[in-house]
């Protein structure tokens, strides 16, 4: 097969964009990033796990293969002191990406994020922050990727340097910000204004991404939806945000007493885990409102992405396995080869 033919806009005007993202926390719990640093090292340790889950999203319905960049950049490679394979891992990463997009008939993002080095006081860290992006930004775009995604953004300063940054390189722009508990991004700027000045500046599609689940994050696209006329993306966290903690780092776990720090975040959330016919109604919720580009974040995993295809009418590869409990051994309905056994089987399902 050969990569995705058809360009990202034309996916939206038609039948919409499901996107995969997540692998940080993902390959965290697999066991090949570090918790606490979230540097992907991955892509140079074991580029087959990366590839590993970029097939089974794709498999799953994800229409894009989203190159495992984030958090690959000159802040945090120095950091873990690997400065010097920032530009290794950044290639890499692209080529592991587009390999898969290619067996799957993908489209291929690039992937820049929030750099924890912005200070809307400091001109200098804001140079800096600009030259991450235009290295970064520079790879994507000589590699040959569709578009830019630049995401969990905390400050509308630093979010619109990364969409200038791709505009200059002539690429379509998703720009997705972080939603915290107070709503406004870190230099004053409301999450709903600053994706109206985005869409003014040029982005090809705007929205939010991380720290809400779907309960919390759902009102704010409503927001967006009166607030902006481009197309509007959701991917939040897979994880069972409320009012009370409207995100993943402030979710709290009574229930257990073992957990490093007390906090669930990042390394304890496995109990909040949303199931995937919550990802189901989501996605339906978000075309309701005429979304037409949803994932999922961190905690996002194969899965919630198969459900969030099937909600949106699609039938991807993993839809072969989709559940069928009619042939269940004790709750199904069709026979086994003995009617004895059958009878039997069914009689005890009321005791499981
Ligand atoms: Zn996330």
């Amino acid at each position: 097969m050969t990569r995705s033919t058809r360009s990202l806009q034309d996916r939206l005007d038609a039948e919409g964009v499901i996107c995969a993202e997540g692998y940080l926390f993902e390959l965290e719990r697999r066991g090949y990033v570090q918790a606490g640093p979230f540097v992907p090292e991955v892509v140079l340790d074991h580029p087959e796990a990366v590839q590993g889950l970029h097939r089974e999203f794709a498999h799953a319905g994800s229409d894009v293969i989203l190159a495992f960049t984030y958090y690959g950049h000159r802040e945090k490679m120095r950091l873990v002191g690997k400065e010097h394979l920032l530009e290794p891992l950044n290639r890499e990463a692209l080529k592991l990406a587009i390999e898969v997009a290619e067996e799957f008939g993908c489209l291929v993002a690039g992937n820049v994020c929030n750099t924890n080095h912005w200070s809307p006081d400091d001109p200098q860290s804001q140079r800096d922050v600009r030259a991450m992006y235009e290295e970064q930004i520079g790879w994507a775009a000589e590699a040959g990727v569709d578009y830019i995604v630049s995401e969990t953004n905390d400050y509308y300063g630093e979010t619109a340097t990364a969409l200038e940054v791709i505009k200059a390189h002539g690429l379509p722009a998703v720009v997705t910000l972080s939603a915290h508990r107070d709503p406004t991004l870190w230099d004053g700027v409301p999450v709903i204004e600053a994706a109206k000045r985005l869409e003014q500046a040029g982005a090809d599609v705007v929205g939010l991404n991380c720290m809400r689940g779907p309960a919390t994050i759902l009102s704010l696209v409503q927001e967006l939806r009166q607030a902006v006329s481009c197309h509007i993306a959701a991917l939040p966290v897979t994880y069972r945000t409320d009012a009370e903690h409207p995100t993943f780092q402030s979710l709290e776990d009574a229930a257990c007493g073992c957990i490093p720090g007390d906090r669930p975040f990042p390394t304890a959330l496995d109990p909040f885990t949303c199931n995937r016919y919550e990802l189901g109604a989501f996605a339906r919720d978000c075309w309701d409102l005429g979304l037409r580009y949803i994932g999922v974040c961190c905690g996002g995993a194969p899965h919630h992405v198969r459900a969030m295809a099937e909600a949106w009418g699609r039938q991807p590869a993993a839809g072969r396995y989709a559940p069928d409990m009619s042939r269940h051994a004790f709750f199904g309905t069709a026979g086994s080869s003995s009617s004895d056994t059958t009878e039997r089987n069914r009689a005890h399902a009321g005791e499981l």
